[in-house]
């Protein structure tokens, strides 16, 4: 670190871009990134000239093709760096660098993950090469250190830590004070003239790796030393004195052969390898697996060992631990955060045996040791240019630091570091993008609860976390209760077994949705994600029973009118009313507050325009109505990228319209009905465009099976049956058969694969017809009246060239039609979805009528792998269990399949039609990693949900720099 070459080189490299745009910032943090990488792999054999030299002098204690699983940090120098993650782990290549920068960190060497792999690779054993390399370095360190293994007069003791190359904090083990025992203890007695210490180290280690090692249960030891602090009369383990520290010992030592039928292990060397061996079995640990699989961190990169040279914080009142943070994780706030404890060990400060103290009284315990650690994480951070989470341990005043790493941040706590570290001039803009991750930039427009209140509730279940943001409300089953509730001014949360379209109004007014089935894509969630509305879906195990109008869950029964609570960012429900906040960037844009009264907004904007300085692929948003399309415009939308024209069929006084014209059973009296709807959808239109400013709005022509819009085939039986039984009302009896007689006349076996999409423009062309003339007429009159209007007329699931060419003639005859009436003239263009596994094979034939593609991959995933999108939830969770599936392929692309199909249809297309215009309008539109696919097959935009529109922009920067999502 602090090398002073490869700062000012840095620098330079990103000066002399820095006035030109995109392209030339990519290639700024390239440079960055070459800058700070070796310009070779470290682990290269040396077959290149200019290394042989190098290789030659390796040569003389082992040949070049030998590779190195073990490296040391001692005296200043390491054999690794902060590049060497992969390898080492982030512990040891932060161990590594920080020794490199001449901070003071005790010496010690790295064991690879290479090691780890080959461990489990070999049966759990090392070949004897790498445990003879291992005991080279233990030489090496007794040097270093001044001490030896066993000794009674200097003893060496060291920890063994367990490291990943992603930190998996308190997941894998590690075992402090190893290399003591009966003889060395008394060594280290003498030489610290502290028999309370020696054997107050001693007791820790048997402790540690009698649990760890030897896989005792953590309470038997508890439970012994708890017996002797109570013969004592001692409170907390700081007033035991040597004697029952000793007595301690005695006791684990019985402990131990009791449980394993084995005196504990007294030879240093055995200790080690054990040890290191349990560390590398911690990686395979429930808890290890468990948070790998919810990180989506891979199972085979394994984990490094790091053994290092004991310093110690329990020597008495003039020593301590800690461990903090250089700035205010959650806040982001510039101030120095953490705990400490004196005379104590590691992990005391987390164990909360001992409360331990904030970090800013450091400063008066030990003043001088505070300002050094003040000093070194400083320039911590400044060398790794992001806020770092350390751990230090100060022995008799002398301090050490133990680790650094990247701090985990709340998405406040990131948009305000990386503004900062630019008003600081730590960092570029473009370097500052990417401190943010994308997808945490949807915290930020959530509402919050009060972590405190929320912490005091226990979680009684947890779904999917489909859409951010805090809900608390009173339980309605219904969404016309959820709106008459609200009349009445109460906040309520919708809980369904699952939504349909016919809900929206109260998915609209309710503070959250709540489902017991349904996945990621499910309705409830896609129209949360859409309305920003938080949703937490397929909470399988609410037991809803909407008639009674109660759920039970957790052994407890909610009725109608309870508040309960969810976090739909995590998933978590629970029961009770937790209080909210909404968040300020929504109440800027609302026009509720002024920019300048929000400092989070400002930076939250400044940043967003970095983002658009940096990347190529342009940004839509999938908005039906005039507000939210206003909304998605604010959020830096520019264009809409999929208009679903039949959302605006269940507005107020519609859907009768709309159920007029679908049981029409002759043309004329369709197109009566239609004549009705057409002003409604024109009106509808008009207002999308305008809230557009000219930027390209596409408008998808109607897509969902007819018998969406009609009631159910159960309900209109027993409305029957009602009335016939009543026979007071003939004519409502006539009328509810005549409905139910076309409800099964329209009943399909499976309608996602149906009577949808283009078949229902084909089979009746005067819907098309309808809905060309409402754009047209809409864009007409706003080019009338002085306003910009880019039209894209979209016809969904083609499949074959001639389904697009038969609807495409239809829409060009009625905007000619229209123009010519109207007396002004209009660019449009006329594409297609491309969602059907044949549209995208024939995608070069279908661009011969098609001026744009959109890709529909929801339902390219749904047809492409078989999996019907409302029912992967059944054993979605088994593949991914069985790792079958790593990840929902409705969330986050499949680009190996699915992709393929995307990659040749934009392929194909740009054969035939070269200037043709590619989008993305699925849900992955909204998606960090799928954007970074999207960026690299080439498309003109993506298209999201107005609410992840921020996401999108962040991503889809990040995907110009070529920076991998979760690197
Ligand atoms: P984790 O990854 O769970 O934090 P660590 O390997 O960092 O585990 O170690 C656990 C605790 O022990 C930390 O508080 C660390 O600072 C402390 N520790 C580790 N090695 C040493 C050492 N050589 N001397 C003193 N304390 C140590
Ligand atoms: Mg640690
Ligand atoms: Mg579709």
């Amino acid at each position: 670190m602090a090398k002073k070459t490869k700062k000012t080189k840095t620098h330079t490299t990103i000066k002399a871009t820095k006035k030109t745009g995109t392209v030339k910032a990519a290639r700024a943090v390239k440079a960055l990134k070459a800058a700070r990488k070796p310009a070779t792999p470290v682990r290269r054999p040396a077959s290149k000239p200019a290394r042989q030299s190098v290789a030659k002098a390796a040569a003389k204690s082992a040949p070049a093709s030998v590779k190195k699983y073990v490296y040391a940090f001692a005296g200043g120098k390491a054999e690794g760096d902060r590049t060497m993650k992969d390898i080492l782990g982030g512990k040891g290549s932060g161990l590594a660098e920080m020794t490199n920068a001449g901070l003071p960190v005790p010496p010690g060497f790295t064991i690879s993950t290479a090691a780890c792999n080959l461990w489990y690779a070999e049966g759990r054993k090392l070949p004897q090469r790498i445990e003879d390399e291992m005991m080279a370095h233990v030489h090496k360190l007794e040097q270093a250190a001044g001490a030896t293994f066993g000794s009674t007069d200097n003893p060496l003791l060291v920890s063994v830590r367990s490291g990943a190359k992603f930190s998996m904090p308190g997941m894998m083990d590690t075992i402090l004070n190893l290399g003591l025992n009966d003889a060395a203890v008394e060594g280290l007695k003498a030489r610290t003239k502290n028999g309370r210490f020696a054997y107050d180290s001693y007791r820790r280690f048997i402790q540690m790796f009698g649990n760890v090692v030897l896989e005792i249960p953590k309470d038997r030891f508890e439970h012994e030393f708890e017996a002797v602090k109570h013969a004592h009369g001692a409170r907390v383990d700081t007033d035991l004195g040597e004697g029952g520290m000793q007595e301690t010992v005695e006791r684990y030592k019985k402990l131990v052969r009791h449980e394993t039928g084995k005196a504990f292990p007294q030879d240093p060397v055995q200790q080690l390898k054990m040890s290191r061996d349990a560390v590398f079995r911690s990686w395979n640990n429930q808890r290890a697996i468990a948070y790998r699989r919810i990180y989506e961190i891979p199972d085979n990169i394994g984990t490094a060992v790091n053994v290092q040279k004991m310093v110690f914080g329990n020597t008495g009142e003039r020593s301590a631990t800690g461990v903090g943070f250089t700035r205010n994780p959650a806040t982001g706030a510039k101030e120095f955060f953490g705990e400490f404890l004196v005379n104590a060990q590691g992990e005391d400060v987390v164990a909360g045996i001992r409360t331990p103290r904030p970090i800013s009284e450091l400063a008066d315990v030990m003043p001088k040791a505070y300002k050094q650690l003040r000093a070194f994480t400083s320039r911590l951070e400044r060398h790794y240019k992001d806020i770092q989470d350390f751990e230090f341990t100060i022995e008799n005043e002398q301090l050490f630091m133990l680790q650094t790493r990247s701090g985990k941040r709340t998405g406040y706590a990131a948009v305000v570091i990386a503004t900062d570290f630019v008003a600081e001039k730590l960092l570029k803009p473009v370097e500052a993008l990417l401190l943010v991750e994308p997808g945490a930039l949807s915290q930020l427009l959530s509402p919050m609860f009060d972590p405190a209140e929320w912490k005091k509730v226990p979680v009684a279940t947890r779904g999917l976390p489909a859409s951010p943001g805090a809900a608390s409300g009173q339980v309605v089953f219904t969404a016309d209760q959820a709106v008459a509730w609200t009349d009445q001014g109460k906040t309520v949360l919708l809980v369904r077994k699952e939504t349909a379209p016919d809900d929206i109004h109260g998915m609209e007014v309710a503070q959250g949705v709540l489902t017991a089935t349904g996945g990621m894509t499910s309705h409830a969630a896609v129209v949360g994600r859409q309305m920003g509305r938080p949703s937490v879906v397929g909470a399988g195990a609410l037991q809803i029973d909407e008639k009674a109008k109660t759920f039970t869950v957790a052994g407890q029964t909610v009725k109608e009118g309870d508040y309960v609570s969810f976090d739909g960012l995590s998933g978590e429900v629970k029961i009770g009313k937790v209080p909210t906040s909404p968040s300020e960037i929504l109440q800027v844009l609302a026009g509720k507050l002024k920019p300048e009264a929000s400092p989070i907004y400002q930076r939250f904007h400044t940043l967003l325009g970095w983002a658009d300085k940096v990347r190529t692929l342009g940004i839509r948003a999938n908005a039906d109505q005039p507000d939210q399309s206003e909304l998605a415009y604010a959020f830096g939308a520019r264009g809409i990228g999929l208009c679903r024209t039949e959302h605006m069929f269940f507005g107020e006084g519609r859907i009768e319209k709309v159920q007029r014209m679908i049981l029409a059973d002759n043309e004329q009296d369709r197109r009566a009905a239609l004549a009705e709807l057409l002003p409604l959808q024109r009106a509808d239109f008009y207002g999308v465009f305008k809230a557009m400013h000219g930027e390209p709005v596409t408008i998808r022509t109607i897509d969902p099976p007819l018998h969406e819009f009609l009631p159910k085939r159960e309900d209109l039986m027993v409305e029957v049956a009602k009335l016939e039984a009543t026979g007071a009302d003939p004519a409502a009896l006539a009328s509810t058969r005549t409905l139910l007689r076309r409800v099964e006349q329209l009943h399909e076996f499976n309608p996602m694969l149906g009577h949808r999409g283009v078949r229902l423009g084909i089979t009746y062309p005067e819907i098309t017809e309808m809905q060309a003339r409402a754009i047209f007429e809409a864009a007409c009159q706003l080019a009338k009246e002085g306003f910009k209007v880019t039209p894209e007329v979209m016809i969904p699931l083609v499949g074959h060239v001639k389904e697009l060419r038969d609807q495409k003639i239809i829409v060009n005859r009625v905007a000619a039609e229209v123009m010519k009436q109207a007396g002004v003239k209009i660019k449009y263009l006329v594409g297609t979805m491309i969602e059907v596994p044949r549209g995208a094979l024939t995608a070069d034939e279908i661009a011969a009528e098609a001026e744009f593609f959109s890709f529909g991959t929801n339902d390219l995933t749904q047809m492409t792998f078989g999996f019907s999108r409302d029912d992967i939830g059944k054993f979605l969770g088994i593949y991914q269990e069985r790792k079958i599936l790593d990840r929902d392929p409705f969330q986050s692309i499949d680009t190996v399949g699915v992709g393929q199909l995307v990659a040749m249809a934009v392929e194909k297309g740009r054969k035939t039609r070269p200037g043709i215009k590619l989008g993305v309008c699925g849900e992955h539109g909204g998606d960090p990693s799928s954007i970074h696919f999207f960026h690299k097959v080439g498309l003109n935009y993506v298209s999201a949900s107005p609410y992840r529109v921020p996401v999108a922009r962040l991503a889809a920067a990040h995907a110009a720099l070529s920076v991998k999502v979760g690197d």
